[in-house]
């Protein structure tokens, strides 16, 4: 959902900016713990004012807020886009592989099938899911940096692993030549379930916060279980699945990859 915002900026300048709204976390089982927070720029293009919009959203609220509060502000009702969420965005090869996934996923999970089998299908729907997610966190990684100069710069600047390397003077000018394909070699070779990596890694090259994703480190845990193993704890201990959970996933995974595709606007 987007929001249209109205700041009085101190130049008397009305700016009529649009922000994002994210979405809540479907897998919250509160009021409380559903809460998305997201900020965004909102800028003054008479006095060049930068100012940022504070934007969060439970289950049945929605709070909005300017960091200053010595202007204006006011905010009206967040709406829909005509198109459904995902196409309203250009669609690239990766979002559309993307969307085939969990909505293959969503049309299974509403298959009728005997109870001995839902379990099966919740693990191996668990799995695609979040398989689903990290083949689109790699694939827009592969494709946008390699694509600037700009963001492979800033991969190399802040990745600890990458930008560690030492080299030697002799080599700079061979090094220089095949940076492309040093940067390709790393992602191709990084495994993005790896959140805690990869989470650091889009907030530094592309600017993009994913937020609070802690449903997300808990649902590659998960996974382990459930590709690995069929479901099963090392322990032997069957993994809880449970139908709406699962549907919940779907709902926040489809969420976060809305959220980078409408902040990656901001990176083109
Ligand atoms: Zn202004």
């Amino acid at each position: 959902m987007l929001l249209d915002v109205r700041i009085i900026c101190s130049c008397v300048n009305h700016v009529d900016g649009t922000v994002y709204v994210p979405h809540p976390n479907y897998l919250a089982d509160n009021e409380e713990s559903s809460l998305s927070e997201h900020w965004e720029d909102v800028w003054c293009s008479s006095c060049g004012k930068d100012y940022k919009v504070y934007i969060a959203k439970t289950f049945n609220n929605l709070k909005c807020h300017l960091n200053d509060t010595s202007v204006g502000f006011d905010y009206g009702t967040p709406y829909e886009n005509e198109e459904s969420a995902l196409s309203q965005y250009n669609l690239d090869e990766y979002l559309e592989v993307f969307s085939n996934q969990v909505n293959s996923a969503e049309k299974i999970i509403n298959l009728d099938v005997s109870e001995d089998i839902e379990f099966n299908l919740l693990v191996m729907i668990h799995g695609h899911v979040v398989a689903a997610i990290e083949g689109y966190l790699a694939s827009v990684c592969m494709k946008k940096i390699i694509e600037s100069d700009d963001l492979m710069r800033k991969l190399l600047e802040s990745d600890p692993d990458l930008g560690s390397r030492t080299l030697t003077l002799k080599s700079l000018y061979q090094e220089k030549d095949k940076v492309e394909e040093t940067i390709t070699k790393y992602l191709d070779k990084l495994i993005f379930h790896k959140i805690d990596k990869v989470k650091p890694l889009y907030k530094s090259v592309f600017d993009i916060d994913f937020g609070n994703v802690r449903w997300l480190f808990l649902a590659v845990k998960l996974r382990h279980d459930c590709v690995h193993r069929g479901g099963y704890k090392t322990n032997g201990k069957k993994v809880e699945m449970d139908r709406d959970c699962t549907i919940a996933l779907i709902k926040n995974a489809r969420a976060l990859i809305e959220k980078i595709e409408y902040l990656l606007k901001e990176v083109d």
